[in-house]
Parts: structure tokens; sequence; C-alpha cells
């Protein structure tokens, strides 16, 4: 019989968590809340704190991708003008204000008009169509820069980024106090930033407990519970959430009930972004090989923590996007990466390869070389993207992934004897 897939219990509440946050949004908007659009880095701490509604287009983008509706956002900016080699992130996002669907056709409403925007421009062509967006709503633009942390990097020149990073933010507050015109209230921010640091806690948890043999989900779960920690992220609805989700992975693990209803006999790597309109697809294809991602850096740059100090709010603020896995040079990844697989008893990798963005791309190819030399494990490079479906092929993925897990099942089967197989599909 083929092998099945176990359904997480607590991420049926999912679904609820999401609508909630949109209703809330459109709620606040139509009451005359403020609304600011923040891209994925930015400081969004600040504007919670200030009670203004914060909305990530980026992730707006993943939830439309999830929801299968972003090829035709895409193929709407398209039609505006923009090049299919654009982030489809950001095509998504053209097609949602610009194009010509209907608001009430669009997933959740769309994206309400912003109020304030605040851009962190932690990848190449995020800024200039921020820019754009904020001349055409004719509202301000923030905009806070985060230095990449370098190899070469002394650990001086590291402070000297924290203490811009301080800087800048200060700045930011005293922008929002004379545009809202209201104090910022610090003990706000503290309270926010607690349950944010709980929720991240928990969820890392959850995945951390992946490198028990079997796994006690997949990482295509681990991407999609990524979703309540975005949107509720400092509010204690996101700490019951991930409260949950651990003690149901803590279950699993204490029974040794894995993600499969079978044996989990290969253990993967995935790299770089989800594929999130393919995960079913994709989580039964692993399946059916008996084969589960269980690790992915992914889901660790949301909420990761080096040790960040609580107690000053400002400096944990610019140290976690800052300190983040992804804003490091190429030899910062890989040990980073390669770090993290240790201990997960992997069998290979997935190396992912998201056709729009330069930023996940970037280096890739040198970081399989590197992963496949230092480990001696087999890897697979597929092309997906994030939000466009149409550089998404089923028939090459099926075919490379097949191609893969007989090499996996060659290596395994070969292991007594010794001989050698291919280590790249
Ligand atoms: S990181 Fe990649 S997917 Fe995200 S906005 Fe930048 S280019 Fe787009």
């Amino acid at each position: 019989m083929e092998n099945q897939v176990r359904p997480l219990k607590t991420m049926e509440k999912m679904p609820d968590l999401i609508n909630k946050y949109w209703q809330d949004v459109w709620e606040r908007k139509k009451n005359g809340g403020l609304v600011a659009w923040v891209s994925g880095a930015s400081p969004f701490q600040v504007l919670s704190a200030m009670d203004i509604q914060v909305v990530w287009p980026e992730g707006y983008g993943s939830l439309c991708s999830a929801a299968g509706a972003s090829g035709e956002l895409c193929q709407q900016a398209e039609t505006l003008g923009y090049s299919p080699d654009l982030c489809s992130v950001l095509r998504n996002q053209i097609g949602s204000t610009h194009g010509n669907i209907a608001p009430e056709k669009l997933p959740w409403g769309g994206l309400p008009d912003p109020d304030i925007m605040v851009c962190q421009p932690y990848c190449p062509g995020i800024y200039k169509m921020w820019k754009k967006w904020s001349e055409f709503f004719n509202v301000p633009l923030l905009v806070m820069e985060r230095g990449r942390i370098h190899d070469a990097f002394t650990k001086e020149e590291c402070t000297q980024l924290v203490n811009d990073g301080i800087e800048e933010l200060q700045e930011i507050i005293i922008f929002l106090e004379r545009f809202t015109g209201r104090r910022f209230d610090h003990d706000r921010l503290s309270q926010r930033l607690a349950f944010e640091r709980k929720a991240s806690d928990l969820r890392l948890d959850g995945v951390e407990m992946c490198r028990n043999i079997p796994a006690p989900m997949s990482m295509f779960d681990a991407f999609a519970n990524i979703f309540p920690w975005y949107l509720r992220r400092g509010t204690p609805e996101a700490v019951t959430y991930y409260q949950e989700l651990k003690d149901e992975l803590a279950e699993r693990v204490a029974h040794k009930t894995g993600s499969l209803m079978g044996e989990e006999k290969y253990r993967l790597y995935w790299d770089n972004l989800p594929v999130y309109y393919k995960t079913e697809e994709l989580t039964q294809k692993f399946a059916s090989y008996s084969a589960v991602p269980v690790v992915a850096y992914f889901p660790y740059v949301f909420g990761f923590d080096p040790g960040l100090d609580l107690k000053n709010p400002l400096k944990y603020i610019v140290e976690f996007n800052l300190l983040s896995p992804l804003n490091r040079g190429l030899t910062g990844r890989i040990e980073w990466i390669n770090k993290m697989v240790e201990g997960f008893s992997l069998d290979g990798f997935v190396m992912q390869r998201s056709r729009t963005c330069l930023m996940n791309n970037m280096g890739q190819e040198n970081i399989t070389e590197t992963l496949i030399e230092k480990t001696g494990l087999p890897a697979v490079v597929i092309e997906g993207d994030l939000c466009d479906p149409r550089f998404y092929s089923d028939s090459e993925v099926n075919g490379k992934i097949d191609a893969f897990m007989e090499i996996l099942a060659l290596r395994k089967s070969s292991m007594d004897n010794m001989q050698t197989v291919p280590i790249r599909s």
C-alpha cells in the first residue's frame, strides 16, 4: 500500500486564524484605523505597538500562492508591462493593486490601501517598487537599511551596523509619533515582543523536533505553519496556536509517530523557498517513496534567536532582522546550513531553485557543490517559483525526483557492499 501522510490536527485551525486576520484588517480599515504596508524584514513591531494595523504584501503573495491565485495575478502584472523575470511576489502584488480583477474576487479582498509604508530593501527590486506604490497611494514611505553581514565582517563592524539600525529605528519612532499624534508606548512594545518571542520559541521547538526519527512533521507542514506566526505576531493567539502544535508534535515524538502512516525511509534537506501552490503534490510525491523533507532553512528565518536581549527592545528588533541566517555572506550561509543538517540524519538534499528570487538563488550552486563535497550526500536541483506556477513543470520535477529517489535507494542498498553511486541527479 502507498505510504500516506498523517495530517496534524492543530493545522485544522489555521484557515480560521488566517481568515480572522484579514477580517480584522478590513474592519480596522473601514473604521478609519491606520494601515501600514510593511516589507518582510521591516521593524513592524514599532508600528503594531502604535496601534497601526500591519499588512505584509510578501506574506499576501505566499497566501495567494497557497490559495492557487498567484499565477493569474502575476499575469496581470505582465499585461501592464512588467517583465516575467521580476520577482513573482512583487508581480502578485502589482496584479492585486493594479490588475483587472474586481476586489471582491481577490483572495481576502486584496490588500487594503496603505496610509503609510515601511520598507527594508532586503533584496533587489523591492525599494523601486515600494517607491512607486508610495507615490501612487500618495503616502509616506519610510526606509530602513539593512546591511548584509559579509563573511569578512569583524565584531566591531557588526556592532556598528546594530547601532546604526537603532538610530534609524529611533528616527522612525519620532516620525510615527508626529504622524499619529500619539506618544510611543514602550511598555506595549515590550509586551508584544514577549508574545512574539514566546510564539517563535514554541514554533522553532517544533521544527527542532524533526531531528527525531521519524520526524513528527515534514517541512511542508513547517512552511504552512509560518502563516499564523507571520500574521498574528505579538499576540496571545499565536502563542496558543504554537503551544498546541508543539504539544501535538511532542506527543508524536513520544510515541515514535511520524508524518507518514508508514515507514520513513529517507530524510531530506529542502533548500530555498517553499512552492506553496504545489505543497500537496510534493508532499504526496515524496511520501510515495517514504521520503520526508525534515529540515530547511526557511522556517528558521522567521523568529530566529541567537540569544537576543528582550530587555533592550530596539536592539532586539534590529538584531532580529540583521542576524537572520539569510542575511549572511556565502561562507556564513554554507556553515549555517551545514550546522543545521548535522543531527538531522539526512540522506540527501533537494535544492529548489526559485526562478524569480534573485536573493535566495544567490550562490545556490556553490552551496550545493560544497554541501555535496562536505557530506558526500547526493543532491537534486528542481526548478520552481514562489508565486508563479508557470515556472514549475510537473513532468520535469517529478522526473528529477524519480531519478533522485532511485539514487537514494541504490545508495542505501549499496551501503553494505560499498559500491559507488552518483551523487547528483
Ligand atoms: S526575497 Fe525573493 S521572493 Fe522575496 S521579495 Fe525578494 S526576490 Fe521576491
